[in-house]
């Protein structure tokens, strides 16, 4: 467990800052000693007093060479010099072991360090037994059933005295909202732990094991649901309970809800938000599915927090022609016009556009790249120039779709027989565009591509939610970052745009940042099982995800 990382046993194990321990022996005999020796305590003793921290040994270095040049400094009789050069190294040194000082609060304050030994193991285990439990529920959506996993939910926190309310907005459907409240006189603004309880269907017949068994094997808990994303409610969950039990005190209210139907039409949500806004209070943060940590050769090869989503535009593409036999061919019928407008919408690009995110992301990554890469991201901006560059952005899937709106065809029909020519054939095409992407002048610049009065290109949905994302200079994003760096020790924690859509996009036109952050690691192949078949998640995950989403929480919400 990432109790003991690196970082806080080396600043635990050192002490606090006394003149014998910074290595230069015996303070020096001499007026020029003596005057070193209060600069370097006065520069140290407001540190000192505050974490009983020692320097490192760098610093000490610095201040054993600086105590030299002041005493020849001073035999030299150049007392100017001493007195400038020595206000000056003063303010330096200090801002330096401060910021070090820093550091080592930071890590060293976990609120799961202060948890005893014997408690974080009941944690762990609960989180092994609920997860078993809660795959075990079948809420396969449609029909979803999710009052089934709000039963789940219920019992747990009736048990756990914590307050909570059930609400079955339609027959056998339901959101599930529970709170801690703030035990502080004067609070901030909540935040929000947000679920979906639905799953997508399985197939149990391309499973190794039944997916809803919740069987643990070979080191792994399988079920629907163990990625998306029944793992990281029950990770929320456990950071109540344990809130609850550990008596932490909160400076703002901690607002769990389950929610039906995100894999769906996101009803759960929407129902809640219209009929139960006062339940969110004035929340300020929310933490939702949706952020990534890949796990590689067994090490985190970065912490992934989603910041933003694309949102889909869906397109219907319909081209109008003479119908007739088949054995006649008609040089512009339908079908062949369907397929023309198609080429040329798929040798269109879009514009490449760097959001700010992108940039920031790009920019963490770097260093992990090989040269040349590394070069393009951190200069984005001109790399996107570039004709060399813009030709391997589209060979780069997960490259491409952050740096413009992509166009998928998926879906094409035309004739309900072979020899016949239709008057109509038409095509779907994903579009999904990125945030402050503007699907009219899209829609537009498509058509005009198409340039075919007989092929119509229509929005297939009415409603058009605009994509939105949230900044990176937030507590809630930064306690994210700490908390990520202290237990995946050298691992870049970058801001991301999902590919994929998350209620995210619901929530923050309410005022309320809303991050993707997933307290747990998973290889590319274990990923890939959400809404795929096998889907499992590591049972050590399950034991450690807690405990991490539990340092987030308690460093945005702990007092
Ligand atoms: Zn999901």
């Amino acid at each position: 467990m990432g109790s003991s990382s690196q970082g806080e046993a080396r600043y635990r194990s050192e002490p606090s800052p006394r003149k014998s321990d910074d290595g230069c022996g015996d303070p020096v005999p001499s007026l020029a000693g003596l005057f070193s020796l209060v600069i370097l305590f006065s520069q140290h003793l407001r540190a000192g007093l505050m974490n009983a921290v020692a320097l490192r040994l760098k610093c000490r270095i610095f201040h054993c060479l600086g105590s030299i040049w002041v005493l020849r400094q001073i035999l030299a009789r150049k007392f100017a010099m001493v007195v400038m050069v020595t206000a000056i190294a003063g303010v330096a040194s200090r801002s330096y072991c401060e910021s070090e000082i820093t550091v080592a609060e930071e890590t060293s304050a976990m609120a799961s360090s202060r948890i005893s030994a014997e408690h974080l193991q009941q944690y762990s285990d609960l989180a092994v037994r609920w997860m078993q439990e809660y795959l075990r529920i079948d809420t396969t959506n449609p029909p979803g059933h999710e009052m089934q996993a709000v039963s789940f939910y219920k019992k747990i926190l009736d048990q756990e005295g914590i307050e909570n309310r059930a609400f079955e907005y339609a027959p056998g459907r339901g959101d599930l909202w529970a709170r801690l409240p703030h035990t502080t006189a004067e609070a901030k603004r909540p935040i929000l732990l947000l679920n979906h309880m639905d799953v997508v269907t399985s197939d149990a017949s391309h499973w190794k094991v039944p997916p809803f068994s919740g069987e643990i094997k070979d080191g792994w808990i399988w079920g629907r649901g163990a990625q998306d994303m029944k793992d990281e409610g029950l990770a929320q969950l456990v950071v109540l309970v344990m809130l609850k039990r550990e008596k932490v005190e909160l400076d703002r209210d901690v607002i769990f809800l389950a929610v039906a139907d995100e894999e769906a039409d996101g009803m759960g949500s929407d129902w809640f938000i219209a009929e139960q806004r006062d339940l969110l209070e004035n929340a300020e943060f929310l933490i939702n599915e949706g952020g990534e940590n890949l796990l590689e050769k067994g090490k985190v090869k970065y912490v992934g927090v989603d910041v933003g989503e694309k949102t889909t535009f869906w397109l219907h593409v319909v081209a109008h022609g003479r119908p007739g036999h088949a054995s006649r061919p008609i040089p512009d019928s339908a079908p062949n016009r369907l397929v023309r407008a198609l080429d040329r919408i798929l040798a269109y690009r879009t514009p490449l556009r760097v959001l700010p995110v992108v940039e920031e992301f790009l920019r963490g990554m770097a260093p992990y790249e090989p040269p040349e890469q590394a070069r393009e991201y951190l200069n984005i901006r001109k790399a996107i120039d570039d004709t060399k560059f813009q030709e391997n952005v589209e060979k780069n899937e997960s490259l491409n779709f952050l740096l413009r709106d992509t166009i998928s065809l998926t879906m094409m029909g035309g004739s309900g027989q072979t020899n016949v020519i239709p008057p109509e054939a038409w095509a779907n095409l994903d579009v999904r565009i990125l945030p402050g992407g503007n699907p009219k002048s899209l829609l537009a610049e498509i058509r005009r591509v198409v340039k075919d009065p007989n092929v119509t290109v229509e929005p297939l949905n009415a409603e058009f939610r605009e994509a939105n994302y949230s900044p990176t200079d937030t507590a809630l994003y930064g306690a994210i970052r700490r908390v990520s760096g202290k237990y995946f020790p050298g691992t870049p924690v970058v801001p991301h745009i999902t590919s994929g859509y998350t209620e995210n996009q619901r929530y923050r036109p309410l005022g309320i940042h809303s991050y993707g952050f997933n307290p747990y690691a998973a290889t590319e192949d274990e990923s890939n099982t959400e809404h795929g078949n096998d889907e499992r998640i590591r049972v050590e995950e399950v034991r450690r995800g807690p405990r991490i989403l539990f340092d987030v929480v308690a460093a945005v919400a702990g007092k």
